[in-house]
């Protein structure tokens, strides 16, 4: 969808003040429910999402039990007031999508094979939607596993890039979603240098895409930082009774 709208000005500076490669402001909480086997309620620009992760346990119904490991189970879900017009509730096919390639792409870091016939259930709750979910999601998701204590080759991170008005930047905001030109979503697991996810709408020259992949593993990086300062803040902040 075209408009008259300037997305981006000359001097690089876009709708919300951001450089083409800056970051929405993000904050992350870690354990925030007490139910759950670990929790993580992450902000990212106008995106509020909730992530409750329950297991190891035994998968039920048994039919769906894997004898050599345990089975990942993400399921997104958008809450009906998370847009501007309220959402249907329940799964469609966009949520559909987005939770088997979360779940492939957690699948990818956890040592499922330390399981066997178990289930690990990852429900994403978003609450606020501002273009750029599935990141959230899967990002907070990582953090989550990591509270749950469920052991994984590396904590998974995503970011998007994207091409508004014909220039490459980072993580689009919801007008630039709207429209621009693409978006790229990624996810990596930094220490082990793996892409885990890697989605693309609209149109990009092979030398947008390079560049566009080099912005989004450099977010994925910061967004990293973040991910680990948000653990290491909660874990040495509780005290150890002997
Ligand atoms: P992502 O949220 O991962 O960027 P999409 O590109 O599919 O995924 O969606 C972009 C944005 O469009 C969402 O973050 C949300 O703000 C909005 N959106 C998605 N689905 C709906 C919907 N059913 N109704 C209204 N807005 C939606």
């Amino acid at each position: 969808m075209k408009s008259d709208k300037k997305l981006i000005d000359d001097a690089g500076k876009r709708l919300d003040g951001r450089g083409p490669e800056e970051l929405r402001k993000i904050k992350i909480e870690v354990g925030v429910l007490h139910r759950a086997s670990g929790s993580c309620y992450l902000e990212w620009g106008g995106n509020k999402v909730m992530v409750a992760v329950y297991g190891p346990r035994e998968a039920i119904p048994r039919h769906t039990q894997n004898l050599l490991r345990a089975i990942v189970n993400a399921r997104y879900n958008m809450a009906a007031f998370s847009v501007e017009d309220r959402k249907r509730p329940g799964p469609d096919r966009r949520s559909k999508e987005i939770s088997k390639v979360i779940s492939e792409a957690l699948e990818k870091v956890i040592l499922t094979e330390q399981f066997p016939r178990a289930s690990i259930d990852v429900n994403i709750e978003v609450l606020d939607a501002e273009a750029g979910t599935r990141c959230a999601g899967l990002t907070a998701a990582g953090v989550a596993l990591a509270d749950a204590g469920i052991p994984m080759k590396d904590i998974p991170v995503a970011c998007s890039a994207g091409k508004i008005e014909g220039r490459v930047v980072l993580d689009l905001g919801k007008e630039e979603d709207n429209l621009g030109d693409a978006d790229l979503p990624i996810a990596i697991s930094p220490r082990t240098n793996e892409i885990l996810l890697l989605q693309m709408d609209g149109h990009l020259t092979l030398e947008e895409f390079n560049k566009a992949l080099d912005f989004a593993i450099k977010g994925c990086n910061a967004v990293s930082e973040i991910q680990k300062k948000a653990i290491l803040d909660k874990y040495q902040s509780v005290e150890v009774v002997e």
